[in-house]
């Protein structure tokens, strides 16, 4: 028998959520964020289920020749351009568009003689201080970018937010302004928003949106749920129970006995760990859905299993199916009580999980 964890992931939820954007979008184009094998939920899948948007964000080229390979049509943006000046025909032969954020990649362009016109995005550092041109530099790269006969005139605009999903504050807005005083000198396409931004900050729309989490039913935004802003979850995590053991008062459970039975009570036993990628630091006390009620996980998540409290699950038998995250289960929750955001956790399933598909 081959193990128990598994990936569901919902298509009807995925094509729900990218629905639910186009409501939330208005005018505006999408262009849906598939980096890091579509945040854990499969490239080709959610490429494949989401045939009606507009272009697709991926990380890098490998995530291009991916969507290529697969049949997609659409316009597929590089959110983090070129790496170096060997990718340029890559670009070219698969069709891609590249993000331009530092000088470097300008002179990779110059020096190249593909007469064909890449499409370039201009990344701003309007505050993020991560990748992009500063305020000043931009009017510059987009004059040398002009020059080359190697780039398409249409070059657009894009930014990106380091806290949108606090929707009052102040540097999302500062954020805005900044780069709405260049934009309005330039003209092109502009992008600014991701996920959160879509929600909270909709005077920052632009031409094209750039949603990652919503797609998949994950909020960035601190102790809501994606399901709270009309969005459904289109991964469950599940396993089964393997193990149901009586345990004696003061019996320690698991490494390092971080947890102590209060009582003789019974110790349920998980096949799903941190080799599945379910995360380590997820502490005692984090729920799992059992026969659709929540157990407290107890102890040290270990690499292979975890163990429960089953003491309200008297009915808990061998074989019966636990879910880690889903729809009933928030993966934001789980976040929450491992330290991390739900996007983490989605990313980081490991090769053993198998991933299977439903239509709901
Ligand atoms: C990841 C990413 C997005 C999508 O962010 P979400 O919070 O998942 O919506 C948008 N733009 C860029 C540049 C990104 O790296």
């Amino acid at each position: 028998m081959s193990r128990a964890t598994c990936a569901t992931i919902h298509l009807g939820a995925l094509r729900h959520n990218f629905a639910r954007l186009r409501e939330l979008a208005g005018a505006a184009q999408i262009m849906a964020v598939v980096k890091a094998d579509a945040y854990g939920h499969g490239l080709e899948r959610v490429a494949r289920v989401l045939r009606d948007a507009d272009a697709f964000g991926v990380a890098c080229i490998a995530d291009g020749q991916r969507l290529r390979a697969a049949g997609v049509r659409q316009r597929i943006v590089v959110l983090s351009g070129i790496d170096e000046a060997a990718d340029i025909g890559e670009m070219h032969r698969l069709g891609l568009e590249s993000t331009i954020h530092h000088v470097s990649q300008i002179d990779w362009l110059a020096a190249d003689h593909d007469p064909r016109p890449l499409k370039v995005w201009i990344k701003i550092d309007s505050g993020m201080h991560r990748l992009g041109f500063a305020p000043e530099e931009v009017a510059g790269a987009r004059e040398r970018l002009l020059a080359l006969a190697n780039v398409d005139r249409d070059i657009g605009l894009m930014t990106h937010f380091a806290n949108s999903d606090v929707f009052d504050d102040a540097q999302t807005g500062a954020q805005i302004d900044c780069f709405e005083r260049i934009a309005a000198e330039m003209p092109g396409p502009q992008t600014l928003s991701n996920s959160a931004a879509v929600l909270g900050w909709p005077q920052a729309r632009g031409e094209w949106i750039r949603p990652g989490g919503l797609l998949y039913g994950i909020s960035a935004v601190a102790a809501r749920s994606a399901a709270d802003f009309g969005f459904r979850p289109a991964m469950t995590l599940s396993s089964k129970l393997v193990a149901i053991n009586r345990i004696g008062k003061g019996e320690p459970i698991g490494y390092a006995a971080t947890w102590i039975c209060p009582e003789d009570m019974d110790i349920g036993v998980v096949q799903i760990g941190y080799g599945d990628g379910y995360p380590r630091s997820a502490e005692s006390g984090t729920p799992v859905l059992l026969n659709g009620r929540r157990a407290p996980i107890v102890g040290r998540v270990s690499m292979d299993l975890i163990t429960l409290d089953l003491r309200e699950h008297g009915d808990a038998r061998i074989g019966d199916r636990v879910v880690l995250w889903g729809p009933q289960l928030p993966v934001e929750e789980i976040a929450e009580h491992a330290d991390t955001i739900g996007y983490e956790l989605v990313c980081g399933m490991t090769r053993r999980v198998r991933f299977i598909e439903d239509q709901g």
